[in-house]
Order: C-alpha cells, then structure tokens, then sequence
C-alpha cells in the first residue's frame, strides 16, 4: 500500500511562467542589459527586450 505522496516530477515550472508570458519563447537569448532571465522576445529579423526595450538585429543570411 504504498501511497504516491509525490507526483511526477513536474516540469520547471519556472519556464512554464516565461513560455505564457506573452510572445516569449524559449529562443535561448537574454537581454544583455537585465541580464540572464530576461528573454528576448523573437521577431522575424530582430530581438527584442519587452523590459527595457532592447533591440538586437538578427543577421540574415539570405
Ligand atoms: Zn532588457
């Protein structure tokens, strides 16, 4: 009768939170001006910072 007190382990939470903040994704890239756990939000040729504004230009190749 072993009771299951523990569920699965459940996903980090943490990126759940970032993934529904609005147009985020996991793109991997940070603002360099707030720092690591401020995602860039990842637009067609640019990246920007929904915090402080910052905007990266994505080099296209093609
Ligand atoms: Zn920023």
């Amino acid at each position: 009768m072993a009771k299951k007190q523990r569920k699965k382990n459940a996903p980090t939470k943490v990126w759940k939170f970032y993934e529904a903040g609005s147009e985020l994704k996991r793109s991997g890239r940070f603002c360099p001006k707030c720092g690591a756990g401020v995602f860039m939000a990842k637009h067609r040729d640019r990246v920007t910072c929904g915090r402080c504004g910052y905007t990266e230009f994505l080099k296209s190749t093609s």
